[in-house]
C-alpha cells in the first residue's frame, strides 16, 4: 500500500503484490490518418503489434528515436487513445475500449506524467486546484482534507506546501514537472506512465526530476513506465528496457543485459553512439556504428524487418520476413528477447563495436 494512503482515498482493487502483472498490452496496433480527405489522406502506422507487461513495483524504460511510436503506446496504456487492434488489461480487467466502470478503474490505477510541464498545467489554476483536481473530480474527501492531501503530495515531490496558492508561471520548469507528478499521484495510482518527463527540461534539472521519480518508486512501490530518447536517463531509472523502432519492439530485457550486450543491431547502434557505454570499454571501441539516413517514413514502412534499410547486417531474408521477438541465444537468460533473424551473429560481433569486455 502506498505510504500516502488515507481512508478517503479510493482504492481501485487493492495493491498488487510485487511481481504480479498489473498492466498488460497484447498485439497493440494504432494507425492515424493525416490530411483532410480525398487523395491527400495518408495512413501513418504508429504502433504495429506491440505486446508487453508491467509487473508491480518494477520500472520499464522505453527508448527509441522520435516518431517510433513511444508516445502513442503511452497514450493507449493510460486510455487516452484507443488501439485499432489488440487489447490492454489492468489487473486482469480488459480496459481496451473502456466502459465507464473500467475507465474509472484505469484512471485511478494508471496515471500519466506528461512531457511538457509548460503546457500540461492550466495557467489559470493554482497549484492547489491543479494537484487537487483529480480528488475534486472524483469527489474524494472534504475540501479541508483535500487541502491537506495536496500539501502532503507537494512534500512528497520536494515542494514546500505553502506554495500551493501560487500559479504555474511562478515556478521553474523542474518545479512544474514536480507539480505534474504530484497531480498524477493524487489518486494513489499503482502505475505511473511517464512520457519523456525530463526531455523539455534543462539538463541541470533533469537529474533532480529523475531522482524524484526513483525515490517515489522506492517509497510508494509505484510501478513506472518511463519513456525517453536519452539512453543514459533510462539506464538510471529502469529495471528493464524496451527498444522501439518504427512502431515495433526491437529488443526487450533486463537493463544491465541489454546495455552490456545488446543483441539487436539497432540497439547496438544506439549504444555505440551513447556515452552510457562503460568508459573502459569505450576506450577500446573499434568504431561507432553510424546509421544511414533517417528512419523510413511510417506512412510506408519497409517490408520484412523494418530496420533492414539501415542495418549493417541485413541479408535477403531480412527484406521479406518479419522477425519475431525471441531469445537471441541459448546461452542468454530467458528474460531478454530480440526481434532479429541474425541476433546470434550480432552478439558474436559485439566486440567489433564495444571492444572486449
Ligand atoms: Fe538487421 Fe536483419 Fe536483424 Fe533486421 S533482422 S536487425 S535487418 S540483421
Amino acid at each position: 500500500m502506498p505510504a500516502t494512503s488515507s481512508p478517503h482515498t479510493p482504492q481501485p482493487a487493492g495493491t498488487a503484490p510485487p511481481g504480479e502483472v498489473v498492466l498488460e498490452a497484447r498485439d497493440l496496433v494504432k494507425t492515424f490518418t493525416t490530411g483532410r480527405g480525398g487523395l491527400s489522406r495518408t495512413r501513418v502506422s504508429s504502433v504495429d503489434g506491440i505486446s508487453l507487461s508491467l509487473r508491480a513495483g518494477e520500472s520499464l524504460g522505453i527508448v527509441g528515436e522520435s516518431g517510433c511510436g513511444k508516445s502513442t503506446l503511452a497514450r493507449m496504456l493510460v486510455g487516452l487513445e484507443v488501439p485499432d487492434l489488440g487489447s490492454i488489461s489492468y489487473r486482469g480487467h480488459d480496459v481496451t475500449a473502456a466502459r465507464r466502470g473500467d475507465r474509472r478503474l484505469l484512471r485511478r490505477g494508471v496515471q500519466m506524467v506528461f512531457q511538457d510541464p509548460y503546457t500540461s498545467l492550466d495557467p489559470r489554476m493554482t497549484v492547489l486546484e491543479i494537484v487537487g483536481e483529480p480528488l475534486t473530480a472524483s469527489r474524494t474527501g472534504t475540501r479541508a482534507w483535500r487541502r491537506e492531501r495536496v500539501a502532503e503530495l507537494l512534500s512528497l515531490v520536494g515542494l514546500a506546501p505553502d506554495l500551493m496558492e501560487r500559479y504555474p508561471h511562478q515556478f521553474s520548469g523542474g518545479q512544474r514537472q514536480r507539480i505534474g507528478i504530484a497531480r498524477a499521484l493524487a489518486l494513489e495510482p499503482e502505475v505511473l506512465v511517464c512520457d519523456e518527463p525530463v526531455s523539455a527540461l534543462d539538463v541541470s534539472v533533469q537529474a533532480q526530476v529523475v531522482n524524484v521519480l526513483r525515490d517515489l518508486q522506492r517509497r510508494l512501490g509505484v510501478t513506472l513506465l518511463f519513456i525517453a530518447h536519452d539512453l543514459s536517463v533510462v539506464r538510471h531509472v529502469a529495471d528493464r528496457v524496451a527498444v522501439m523502432y518504427l512502431g515495433r519492439i526491437a529488443e526487450i530485457g533486463p537493463t544491465a543485459t541489454v546495455y552490456e550486450a545488446p543483441a539487436h543491431p539497432y540497439t547496438q547502434a544506439l549504444l555505440s553512439a551513447s556515452p552510457v557505454v562503460d568508459r573502459a570499454r569505450r576506450g577500446r571501441m573499434a568504431a561507432r556504428i553510424v546509421l544511414d539516413g533517417d528512419p523510413p517514413s511510417p506512412t510506408s514502412p519497409p517490408p520484412g524487418c523494418r530496420f533492414h534499410t539501415r542495418c549493417r547486417m541485413a541479408r535477403d531474408d531480412c527484406r521479406t520476413d518479419v522477425p519475431s521477438l525471441r531469445r537471441p541465444s541459448e546461452a542468454q537468460e530467458r528474460a531478454r528477447l530480440a526481434a532479429c533473424h541474425h541476433a546470434e551473429d550480432a552478439l558474436t560481433r559485439l566486440e567489433d563495436v564495444f571492444g572486449p569486455a
